[in-house]
C-alpha cells in the first residue's frame, strides 16, 4: 500500500525541531513521553499525532490544542510544521543523533525529579548537552508527589499552583530553591520559566507531573516557542538530505533494517545510499521506506505504511541489502547525481576515523567498547575528564580478538587490563578468553555505573598491591628516649620507653641508631633489630603516629639471628635517636603503593633519613 509522495518543501521553510528527553533513571522520562503523546479525546484534541520509527510527530494543530488551556495572552503562534520528539529517552538516542560531531537534536528536555534534585545521570546529561551545545529546558517532574497536592489534570501549571494549599506552595518554593542552588553548583543559572526573562542564557524550569498531566501545556509551548524564536536558522529546511542511523535491527520478513531519523531533505525508494560499517563502508540501494501504520487504521493488516518518498523531519525504517554491519549513530549519505560513490564511501568512514583521532591512545590504558558511535564518543569524553587513560577503542559486540588485544595490558599494567563495555554484548568465546587471560570485562548501560565498576576495581587492585608489598613497606619514624631509665630491658629483646617525635612507628619496622665516631668523624649505622611489638597507653598497637600524641609508648625490639645483638648503655644510650632503617627499595614501595598513607611531613623525614643513612 503506497501513499502518494509528499510535496517537497522548498529551501527556506521552517522544518520541525527535533527534541530529545534526557535524565536520571526513574525520574519519569518514559511516563512523561506517554503523557505528552496521549490524545485527550474529551478535550476534542485532533488525532494528528503520528507515531514514527523511534519518534513521535506532533503537528502544529495538536500543539496549539494542547496548549489551549493557556490564556490567550500566553498562547503561542506555532510557526513550525510540528515537533518531532525522539521516543527512546536517555543518552543513547541523544548521543547518536549527530552529524559530523554536532547534534541533530535541536532542543532537549532534561527531566529532574523535584523530590530528588540533581542525580548522577542528570550531571552526565548536562555534560552531554553542554558538549553538543544543545539548548534545553528542565522538566521538574512529580510535582503531584508533594504533600497535599491537589491535582488539576492536564492543566497549565500556574492555575494548578494557585489551587494548592499554602503548605504545599511553600514546600514547592523550598524544593525549587534547592534545585536552583544545585544548578548553580554546576555553573548554571536556572529559574522557574515564568520568572525567567532571559531564556537563552538562563535555564527554564517547568514544573510538571507525568501522572496528572499538569504543566505539560507549559512544557510544549515553551519547547516550540524557544525553538522557533531562537533557532530559525538551524530549522530552515534544507533540500540536501541529512539522515542518521538510530538503530539496526531485524524486521520480520525484511531482514536487517535500519531505523533512521531524516532531519533534512527527502529520501526516495531506490536511492543509492552509503553508510559507515563495522568492517568498512557499505553502499546499498533503498528497497523500501516505512513508517508505522496510523493508530486508527487498525483494520489494515500490515504493521507499516510503505512510502515512495519521505520528507524531513521524520523517523523512518529503511529496508536495504547489507545493513547488518551498519554502525548506529553514523550518517546515511545519499548519492546524488554526479556524486562519486567511492568518495562518499571514504567520507562515511570518517565518522569512525574521527573518533580514533579524537582519543589520545596511551601505551598504558583501558580498552573501551560501545554499541554506537554516539555512546562511544560520550564515554571517551567522560574518561578523558576523569583522567582515565585509554589504550584502544572499538564499536559493536566484544569479540575474542578485542580481548586478545586488551590482554596485552596484563603485563604492562595489570590494573588497566580492563575492558569498559557500554551497552554491548560479549560473545561467549570472548568472555572465556578474558577469564583465561585475566582481563576484567565490565559492562553497563550507563556511564556512571561503568565508572563505578572501574573505580571499585582500581581500589581493589591497589589494596591487593598494598597487601602484597606490606613486608617491603618501611615507614619513616624517629624515636627519642627521655632518660637513662628508658630501657626496661637492656638487650635482646630491647624494651624501651620512647616518644614518637616524627613519622609513624609500625610494628615490623627495622630500626637503627646513627653514631659518629668522635675521632674519625665517620658515621656508623648500628642496626638494633625489628620492632616486634608496640604498647601505647598500656594497650597493644600496630601503628603509632606522631600526630596520635600518645604518652607512654614502649617498643620491643628483637634482633634477628643474622645480626649482632646490641645492648642499651653499651652500644647506644638514651641520647641516641632511633630511626627506621630504610633502603632505596623500601622508599620506592612507599611511593608506588602507599602514597596515600604517607603525609607531607613523613616525606620530609624520608629525605632526612636518606641523608643520615646514606641512601642514594
Ligand atoms: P524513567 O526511568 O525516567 O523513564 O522513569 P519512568 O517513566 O519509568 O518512571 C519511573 C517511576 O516514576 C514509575 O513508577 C512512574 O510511575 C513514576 N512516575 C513518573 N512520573 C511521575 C509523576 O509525575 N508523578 C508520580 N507520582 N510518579 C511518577
Amino acid at each position: 500500500q503506497a501513499l502518494s509522495a509528499p510535496v517537497a518543501q522548498s529551501d527556506g521553510d521552517l522544518r520541525s525541531p527535533i527534541c530529545c528527553i534526557l535524565g536520571h533513571v526513574d525520574v519519569g522520562k518514559t511516563l512523561l513521553l506517554d503523557k505528552i503523546r496521549q490524545t485527550n479525546v474529551q478535550a476534542g484534541e485532533a488525532g494528528g499525532i503520528t507515531q514514527q520509527i523511534g519518534a513521535t510527530f506532533f503537528p502544529a494543530e495538536v500543539i496549539e490544542q494542547k496548549t489551549a488551556s493557556f490564556s490567550s495572552r500566553d498562547r503561542i503562534n506555532v510557526k513550525v510544521p510540528g515537533l518531532l520528539i525522539i521516543d527512546t529517552p536517555g543518552h543513547e538516542s541523544f548521543t547518536n543523533l549527530r552529524s559530523r560531531g554536532s547534534s541533530l537534536c535541536n532542543i532537549a528536555v532534561l527531566v529532574v525529579d523535584i523530590m530528588h534534585g540533581l542525580e548522577p545521570q542528570t550531571l552526565e546529561s548536562l555534560q552531554l548537552l553542554r558538549e553538543q551545545k544543545t539548548s534545553f529546558i528542565v522538566a521538574l517532574n512529580k510535582i503531584d508527589r508533594m504533600y497535599g497536592w491537589r491535582a488539576q489534570p492536564n492543566g497549565a501549571f500556574c492555575s494548578s499552583f494557585q489551587a494548592q494549599p499554602a503548605a504545599t506552595q511553600s514546600e514547592f518554593a523550598t524544593r525549587v530553591a534547592d534545585i536552583i542552588t544545585q544548578f548553580a553548583e554546576q555553573g548554571l543559572n536556572a529559574e522557574l520559566y515564568y520568572e525567567n526573562r532571559d531564556k537563552r542564557k538562563v535555564v527554564s524550569l517547568v514544573p510538571v507531573s507525568a501522572v496528572t498531566g499538569e504543566g505539560i501545556p507549559d512544557l510544549l509551548s515553551l519547547l516550540v516557542g524557544l525553538a522557533q524564536k531562537h533557532m530559525a536558522k538551524r530549522l530552515t529546511y534544507q533540500s540536501m538530505p541529512e539522515c542518521t542511523v538510530l538503530e539496526v535491527k531485524v524486521t520480520e520478513g525484511a531482514g536487517t533494517t535500519a531505523d533512521v531519523v531524516l532531519t533534512n531533505g527527502m529520501l526516495y525508494q531506490g536511492d543509492r545510499i552509503v553508510l559507515c560499517g563495522l568492517d568498512g563502508a557499505i553502499a546499498t540501494t533503498v528497497r523500501a521506506l516505512w513508517t508505522p501504520q496510523p493508530m486508527r487504521e487498525l483494520r489494515v493488516k500490515s504493521e507499516y505504511v510503505h512510502h515512495k518518498s519521505i520528507k524531513a523531519a521524520m523517523g523512518i525504517r529503511i529496508s536495504a541489502p547489507n545493513l547488518q554491519k551498519v554502525v548506529p549513530g553514523s550518517r546515511v549519505l545519499v548519492v546524488g547525481p554526479g556524486d562519486s560513490e567511492e568518495a562518499m564511501m571514504e567520507e562515511a568512514m570518517r565518522d569512525i576515523a574521527s573518533l580514533h583521532n579524537m582519543v589520545k591512545k596511551e601505551p598504558r590504558g583501558v580498552w573501551v567498547q560501545a554499541s554506537t558511535l554516539g555512546s562511544l564518543e560520550a564515554l571517551l569524553g567522560f574518561l578523558h575528564r576523569s583522567n582515565i587513560p585509554v589504550f584502544d577503542i572499538n564499536i559493536g559486540p566484544v569479540h575474542k580478538k578485542d580481548v586478545m588485544r586488551a590482554s596485552t595490558m596484563r603485563h604492562k599494567a595489570p590494573e588497566l587490563a580492563v575492558m569498559l563495555c557500554f551497552d554491548v554484548k560479549v560473545v561467549l568465546d570472548a568472555q572465556r578468553v578474558a577469564d583465561e587471560k585475566g582481563v576484567k570485562v565490565f559492562r553497563a548501560d550507563t556511564i556512571y555505573r561503568l565508572f563505578d565498576k572501574y573505580t571499585a576495581h582500581k581500589a581493589a587492585v591497589a589494596e591487593q598491591k598494598k597487601k602484597d608489598n606490606t613486608s617491603q613497606a618501611v615507614f619513616p619514624c624517629m624515636l627519642q628516649m627521655a632518660s637513662s631509665d628508658a630501657a626496661i630491658k637492656h638487650s635482646n629483646p630491647l624494651v624501651l620507653a620512647v616518644d614518637v617525635v616524627e613519622g609513624q612507628l609500625h610494628q615490623g619496622t627495622p630500626v637503627c641508631v646513627a653514631r659518629t665516631d668522635p675521632e674519625t668523624k665517620a658515621s656508623e649505622i648500628i642496626s638494633l633489630g625489628n620492632v616486634v611489638s608496640i604498647k601505647a597507653n598500656n594497650k597493644k598497637a600496630t601503628v603509632v603516629r606522631r600526630s596520635d600524641a600518645l604518652s607512654g609508648v614502649t617498643v620491643c625490639i628483637e634482633c634477628p639471628p643474622n645480626l649482632k645483638p646490641r645492648t642499651f648503655g653499651r652500644h647506644f644510650d638514651h641520647t641516641d635517636t632511633i630511626y627506621s632503617l630504610m633502603s632505596r627499595s623500601n622508599i620506592d614501595v612507599l611511593k608506588e603503593h602507599f602514597r596515600d598513607d604517607v603525609t607531607q611531613d613523613d616525606w620530609k623525614l624520608v629525605s632526612k633519613l636518606k641523608h643520615i643513612l646514606g641512601i642514594q
